[in-house]
């Protein structure tokens, strides 16, 4: 579980974020919409402590995984070595099964240069849940991938939220992935930030 309240955010004179508050239990995934420049990704990484210069206050767990736009992978180390370097305590014989959970175990040898972007966004997926994180934190995931492998990640990704159960709160500019993956929606943009219940979500889910 996390708990969330930002009562303002600066660049220099600029405030980027006005106050937004919400918390996120375990197991609930939490979807964060707004047009581009809004604050998204500042959010993200306020939520995540990778930005501590802010007003207010971030109660989060310590065990977190962040899986960025861009796939952060260690490019002069293989797909295993970059599970096995991160997640030190993770036996090889589990590392590998994760890289098949995620559909590029005969990748297992290949260095993320010689993945496509699918492949490392895989691998990238693959890493965030070999922590078994309770937050999980991603950053349009989903982008510039085509329709059918999106639809893939997507599933996979479902999928392992599902048994592991963390936090998650991710950003997407697309409507149907917040529907279809979040319980709540977050809409950045009004203000005050308003939390909205995913329209899949008949009791509503207000907190
Ligand atoms: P997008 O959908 O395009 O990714 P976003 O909602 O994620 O947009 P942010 O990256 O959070 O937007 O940026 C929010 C605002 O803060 C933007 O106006 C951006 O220019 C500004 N900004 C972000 N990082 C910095 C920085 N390091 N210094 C100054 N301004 C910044
Ligand atoms: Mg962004």
């Amino acid at each position: 579980m996390i708990r969330v309240d930002v009562r303002s955010k600066r660049f220099g004179d600029t405030e980027v974020l006005g106050p937004v508050a919400f918390e996120i239990a375990d197991g609930e995934t939490v979807a964060i919409l707004g047009p581009s420049g809004i604050g998204k990704s500042t959010l993200l990484r306020i939520v995540a402590g990778i930005d501590t210069d802010f007003e207010g206050r971030v109660e989060r767990p310590e065990r977190m995984a962040i899986v960025f736009q861009e796939p952060t992978l260690l490019p002069w180390r293989t797909a295993l070595a970059n599970l096995t370097l991160i997640h030190p305590e993770l036996p090889e014989a589990d590392a590998r099964r994760m890289l098949d959970r995620v559909g590029i175990a005969e990748r297992a040898d290949a260095f993320p240069t010689q993945m496509s972007l699918g492949q490392q966004r895989r691998l990238a997926l693959a890493r965030a849940f070999a922590g078994q994180p309770e937050l999980l934190i991603m950053d349009e995931p989903f982008v510039s991938l085509d329709p059918a492998t999106a639809d893939t990640m997507l599933g996979l990704t479902e999928d392992l939220i599902a048994e592991a159960r963390p936090a998650t709160l991710f950003v997407t500019h697309a409507r149907s992935e917040a529907e279809r993956l979040a319980t709540r929606v977050l809409e950045l943009g009004g203000r005050p930030a308003r939390l909205l219940p995913a329209p899949s979500d008949p009791k509503g889910g207000l907190s």
